[in-house]
């Protein structure tokens, strides 16, 4: 059974095929990268497996279950995390306060949870924050960290909700090569078990992290493969020569 599958996944907008006819499939545990250029239909494809758009037509199996007109709040509640490109954090909290909101079953009350839960989520948090490199920060507000850091702490309120499924979109938008490189390898390290969906320009990160690639072109599946494979592919070299 497959950690994620798609159909003849298939969205318009009046009129305008975003997507076309997606057959995809992730296995348990594994990382995949979304490539293609803009427009392709990464965004949407991944709004399609978060329930924030409906498709069309076609099929999304989250394993082995269909997920395909859930609402987004019940796709999350079944193990599907999404990290946005853009900061989405709350600026005036701190880290920490910022990681106890996105704990799992914490549902934004945590002050009413059992003391034995406190205890758990003080732990699992602590080793998020070790995890992320931010437990000297632990009591910092979230406004004063970097733009690197805001963007790691986001990973780890992601850990928190504890998903199956991880999906990063340009996780890396905005940072140093140096912020990269570090997310490449917080990318690898504490996701580490779960299935992850990576959407990604920057090919240096790329390569850092993909094991295999998806890529995407006028919201069609046009080639798959390793990294290495895909770029000799003449369809993709034709397609990023274009651009
Ligand atoms: P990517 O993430 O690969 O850059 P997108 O999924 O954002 O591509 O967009 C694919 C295409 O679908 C683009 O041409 C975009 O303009 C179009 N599109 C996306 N969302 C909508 C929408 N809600 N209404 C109309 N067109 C849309």
């Amino acid at each position: 059974m497959y950690a994620l599958e798609t159909k003849g996944l298939s969205v318009d907008f009046n009129g305008f095929k975003a997507l076309t006819d997606l057959d995809f499939t992730l296995e348990k545990g594994e990382l995949r990268v979304i490539l293609g250029p803009n427009g392709a239909g990464k965004t949407t494809f991944m709004d399609l497996v978060t329930g924030k758009t409906k498709p069309t037509k076609g099929e999304i199996l989250f394993n082995g279950k269909k997920i395909t007109r859930m609402s987004p709040s019940d796709i999350s509640s079944m193990g599907i995390g999404r990290k946005f490109q853009g900061p989405n954090l709350f600026e005036n909290l701190t880290v920490t306060e910022n990681l106890e909101i996105a704990y799992k079953g914490s549902n934004g009350v945590f002050s009413s949870l059992l003391f034995r839960k406190k205890k758990e989520m003080k732990n699992q948090l602590e080793e998020i924050l070790y995890q992320i490199g931010l437990y000297e920060r632990r009591y910092d507000d979230a406004a004063v960290l970097s733009h690197g850091q805001k963007q790691w702490l986001e990973m780890g309120m992601l850990l928190a909700q504890d998903p199956e499924l991880v999906i990063l979109d340009e996780p890396t938008t905005g940072m140093t090569a140096e912020e990269t490189f570090k997310t490449g390898e917080l990318v690898q390290s504490i996701f580490k078990g779960r299935s992850v969906i990576v959407v990604e320009h920057d090919m240096a990160f790329v390569r850092q992290i993909a094991k295999k690639v998806t890529v995407l072109h006028q919201g069609q599946h046009l080639a798959e493969g390793s990294l290495a494979q895909v770029e000799r592919n003449k369809k993709v070299q034709e397609v990023y020569l274009k651009e």
